[in-house]
C-alpha cells in the first residue's frame, strides 16, 4: 500500500479553496438542512464569525481572524459540496 502525506491533497485543496464558498452547498451536523453557505444566520463579531443552520439555529460554521491567520471550523457541517466550473 503506497501511503502519502496531507501534502499529496495540496493541488486538489488549492483548487477547492479558490472558488466562492457561499455557493457551496452545506450539510448541518444537527438537523441534516441542506442549502447555501449564503443561506446561514451569521452573527458576526470581530474576530469571529459565526455561521448557524436556518433550520435548527445550530453553529454550522465558525471562521476566527487573528493577526497572521484565519481559523475555520466546520464542525457542524457534515460536508460541503463545490460547484466547480469546467467539470
Ligand atoms: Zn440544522
Amino acid at each position: 500500500m503506497n501511503v502519502l502525506d496531507g501534502n499529496a491533497l495540496a493541488g486538489d485543496l488549492a483548487e477547492i479553496f479558490a472558488v466562492d464558498v457561499t455557493a457551496a452547498r452545506f450539510v448541518c451536523a444537527g438537523c441534516g438542512h441542506a442549502d447555501a453557505v449564503a443561506t446561514l444566520q451569521l452573527f458576526g463579531h470581530a474576530p469571529a464569525s459565526v455561521g448557524r443552520c436556518p433550520e435548527c439555529t445550530d453553529v454550522v460554521i465558525r471562521l476566527v481572524r487573528a493577526d497572521d491567520r484565519v481559523f475555520l471550523d466546520m464542525r457542524g457541517t457534515v460536508r460541503l459540496e463545490l460547484p466547480m466550473s469546467g467539470s
